[in-house]
């Protein structure tokens, strides 16, 4: 009890609300009307309207297409994490990979019944690969291949998506895409070691594994390798990859922020995260921290950093040949924290050369579409109202994003500042001698006993 961390907040405001004389759509004088967590109406602002936001433009949520939330431990950061991300206006997450079984459950009873202000959760649930077993969470595929059975061992344990992971052959990853389908389920995944991204038959590939080819990958990469080694990506193989993106309607999510925490956790200085002490001091540390990134080479670095700048050039061509792009972090990954590091995906995304507005539209709408929820990530009649509420329109530049005024998720307004005094609440516990020393600690042993989630 004495490791609880305060509730997020005292009393959750209702799911109702009505942001009055609002800007939508490029439309002013707008009022949005939200009951019991849905947009009812969008019509125009009337006298008697509550004008608290009168002029500030309206967006959806963002949707983190690529996050693990906390495991079950005795620090509880789950409440950390969801304030963290709807403190930097993302409403909705994409869980992939739920390492304990036990993550998603947790965010999702805390949020649903009205005990935590969070972001939506969309799952999906446990890794699906070939042993040996990473994660104590994994549907493990062996032969003789029932793909079917598979499929339906993962949505027994809650997967909304399925999550294609390590080892998995073509004939594998074919046959789990096909009976997903089957079910209206889509599938996401890791482009399996031996395999390139071209080859290999998964939908929406994850971190661009798979665009260096088998010949430059060598014989047995590991995780950093494959993250790192781009040096034989040149002009031609990203001809390839745009084509075969293109021709198998293939869409990605480059994770882009990973490649720039790690080498950040190298720097001198680097800068303190929103997160307690545990996470710098032990699970990021270079020496004893996720044992992917512990003790990195100097060459698998200076290639993680050459290789950013053409993971950029990739995520260019792709858009500008209208492949489907995602936004996704990786949290907890080193320095990737929730929702700051969406925002910072964001920007290594227009720094590439995507136009701010199409990064906002691909942060909701577009990411909205495929979970499954009716009108995710669009402002419209019946949508959730996952909204933000900002002094300027990030379509245009998305320093806007800086200005947030509120965030609504599931109908119910935060003002920004009741958010950040919230997860400075949740720090100060954290801060706490005690707590501090039982987190790193804790982490310390946790990493001496888990693999990493990637
Ligand atoms: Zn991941």
């Amino acid at each position: 009890v004495l490791l609880n961390p305060p509730p997020a907040l005292e009393d959750l405001p209702s799911s109702s609300c009505d942001l009055g004389a609002v800007v939508v759509a490029g439309q002013s004088d707008r009022t949005v009307s939200v009951r019991n967590g849905a947009i009812v109406e969008i019509r125009e602002a009337r006298p008697g309207d509550d004008r608290r936001f009168a002029g500030c433009v309206v967006v959806p949520g963002l949707i983190d297409s690529h996050q693990h939330l906390p495991p079950a431990s005795p620090l509880k950061l789950t409440g950390l994490f969801c304030l963290l991300n709807l403190l930097h206006g993302v409403t909705t997450v994409l869980e992939a990979g739920d390492g304990d079984g036990m993550a998603v459950a947790a965010a999702r009873r805390l949020v649903l019944a009205g005990e935590l202000p969070g972001p939506r959760v969309v799952a999906v649930g446990p890794f699906v690969a070939r042993p040996p077993r990473q994660w104590l969470n994994t549907v493990l595929v062996e032969d003789p291949v029932d793909h079917g059975a598979v499929v339906q061992a993962a949505v027994d344990r809650g997967a909304q998506m399925i999550k294609l992971y390590e080892g998995l052959t073509r004939a594998d990853i074919r046959g789990v895409v096909a009976a997903a389908a089957e079910r209206g389920l889509r599938a996401i995944g890791h482009v399996p070691a031996a395999l390139d991204v071209e080859e290999a038959g998964v939908p929406e590939v994850q971190h661009f594994f798979g665009v260096p080819t088998g010949h430059s990958r060598g014989d047995a990469p590991g995780l950093l390798q494959r993250l790192a080694d781009w040096h034989a990506v040149d002009e031609a193989r990203l001809d390839v990859v745009v084509e075969a993106s293109v021709g198998q309607g293939i869409s990605h999510t480059p994770t882009l922020v990973v490649s720039e925490g790690v080498l950040r956790s190298r720097e001198q200085d680097p800068r303190a995260p929103l997160l307690p002490r545990m996470f710098p001091d032990v699970v990021w540390d270079p020496k004893r921290g996720i044992n992917t990134y512990r003790d990195a080479a100097p060459r698998d670095l200076a290639l993680l950093r050459e290789s950013l700048p053409v993971k950029q050039e990739l995520v260019r061509r792709l858009h500008a040949a209208g492949v489907e792009l995602f936004l996704g972090t990786d949290v907890p990954q080193p320095f990737v924290v929730p929702g700051e590091s969406l925002q910072r995906e964001m920007r290594l995304f227009t720094d590439a050369g995507v136009p701010a507005a199409d990064v906002m539209e691909i942060a909701t709408a577009a990411a909205g579409r495929r979970l499954g929820v009716p009108g995710l990530g669009t402002i419209a009649q019946g949508a959730p109202a996952d909204l933000l509420v900002l002094e300027r329109d990030p379509a245009e530049d998305l320093d806007a994003l800086g200005g947030l005024r509120a965030v609504i998720a599931g109908g119910r307004l935060f003002e920004r500042a009741t958010l950040q005094d919230a997860v400075e609440r949740q720090l100060r516990h954290y801060r706490r001698p005690l707590i501090d020393r039982a987190g790193v600690i804790g982490a310390r042993r946790a990493m001496d006993a888990v693999l990493t989630r990637d």
